[in-house]
């Protein structure tokens, strides 16, 4: 995310934004701002918002301009150079970049760089942006963005920083969301509409796939830099479970897309009998409230969930998230107990965290636990940002037919949105459903 502002210091807004923007991601966040005369200052650390980035050092960072990033890692291992924004010397200026997404040529744009002479010394594919543009031998930073973009394939909203200008990029197909929003005294550009509200910025609209947006003190720039895909494919996945329920995503309140996808679940399952409809904390909520207004079984929070615990599912590895899960829920077995009882979650990856909750409500005396989720299976890794394991692991790929999956999940009953369902709840809009179908925009 990005703040500019004609006066006062952009560093307690970006700071704001982050904490809002906290479920992004978990590993680690970062602050770069720059005063007037392009001098940039930071601060980055491993740990959540409030923890690496302590409000005492954010005061200390000057300059009217700035860009932050909260870091989930995807395909890179965990690294402390990894982490965002990333910060460089470049022919236009000093230079700070933040990246959501992922790039689908990273492997080969490395090994050419490498090849060519550069050194490396992260894992990510934003330090392969910043040499593209390094090397680019064009006269102006908006020339060396053109050719890094001609460069790159895959998912990227960029925000960086350059002589105390921002700019904002995302690519063709716009598969991350980024957003412009506007304060009294400047702009914010971030992920998701939540932190512009947690900043205090009127949302505009949203950075166009291919669209390269400029801010400095003549206001904002905006150009098509790049010509946008023929049909945009923006994540799915953001509407099912990455996204802020608050947030507006790619023009749908994530919340309201969620309850359709609820609706819709409830409309291809119907004739279930059961006591009451209970969703996993917190993404399942929304879903669950629309399957019960459409089905008419209660909704009953009969989970509950510790908010001091992170989410389990961008934890780096399995056993973090399972002590992680333990830690975080709990069933209320008054209310469970001798009851049919449906499960509602927004999606299974792995499965392990769903056959733990399935195995809580019974523990807690449930005669019948039935499991429902709210998106079609997932089938295929993610390529492009979300940090999906490999097919293998994906407990769709495990099983012959979704009564042995049931089976393993220890639920009475399993079912999921159709395709076609997750569609009508998205209405009907271009999206990507890569990791639900194979087929990926790029
Ligand atoms: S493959 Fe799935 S998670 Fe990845 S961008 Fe497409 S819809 Fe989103």
């Amino acid at each position: 995310m990005a703040v500019y502002r004609r006066g006062g210091d952009a560093s307690h807004l970006i700071h704001r934004a982050l904490f809002a923007l906290q479920h992004r991601g978990q590993e680690a966040a970062g602050i770069v701002t720059a005063g007037d005369d392009g001098e940039v200052q930071h601060l980055r650390s491993r740990g959540l918002v409030a923890d690496a980035l302590p409000t005492y050092r954010v005061k200390e960072l000057t300059g009217t301009s700035g860009i932050g990033h909260v870091r989930y890692s995807t395909v890179t291992m965990d690294r402390t150079e990894n982490i965002q924004p990333f910060i460089a010397s470049v022919p236009y200026g000093r230079f700070a970049i933040a990246h959501n997404g992922n790039l689908k040529n990273a492997d080969a744009l490395r090994e050419l760089l490498e090849y060519e002479g550069a050194l490396l010394s992260t894992t990510m594919d934003t330090e392969l942006i910043v040499h593209l543009i390094a090397r680019s031998g064009a006269p102006d930073l908006r020339a060396a963005l053109k050719y890094t973009a001609s460069r790159i394939e895959g998912a990227y909203s960029l925000t960086m920083l350059c002589d105390g200008k921002l700019y904002a990029l995302r690519d063709p197909h716009g598969i991350r969301p980024l957003v412009l929003g506007e304060l009294d005294d400047g702009y914010v550009i971030a992920s998701e509409t939540c932190a512009l509200n947690i900043a205090g910025a009127k949302f505009i609209r949203e950075i166009l796939p291919g669209e390269l947006v400029e801010i400095g003190p003549d206001g904002v720039k905006a150009e098509q830099l790049l010509e946008a895909a023929p049909t945009p494919a923006p994540c799915v996945f953001e509407l099912v479970y990455f996204a802020r329920p608050d947030s507006n995503v790619f023009g749908q309140v994530v919340h309201s897309a969620r309850t359709r996808m609820g609706e819709e679940l409830a409309r291809e399952d119907h004739g279930l009998e059961a006591d009451m409809i209970v969703p996993i904390p917190d993404s399942g909520f929304p879903a669950a409230l629309g399957y019960s207004r459409a089905s008419g079984i209660p909704l009953e929070k009969a989970i509950i969930r510790s908010h001091y615990i992170g989410r389990t599912f961008i934890l780096p590895d399995q056993d973090s998230r399972t002590h992680s899960l333990h830690l975080k829920l709990s069933v209320i077995r008054e209310l469970v107990e001798g009851k049919r009882v449906v499960l509602l979650d927004d999606s299974i990856v792995r499965g392990n965290t769903s056959r733990l909750i399935v195995e809580m409500v019974r523990d807690a005396g449930a005669k019948e636990v039935h499991m429902r989720i709210a998106s079609p299976a997932l089938g295929w890794p993610c390529y492009l940002g979300i940090d999906t394991p490999n097919r293998e692991e994906l407990i769709i790929n495990r099983h012959p037919d979704i009564d042995s999956i049931a089976k393993e999940l220890g639920a009475d009953s399993l079912h999921y949105l159709s395709l076609e369902g997750l569609k009508k709840a998205t209405n009907q809009k271009p999206f990507c459903f890569g990791c639900m179908t194979g087929k990926y925009p790029v």
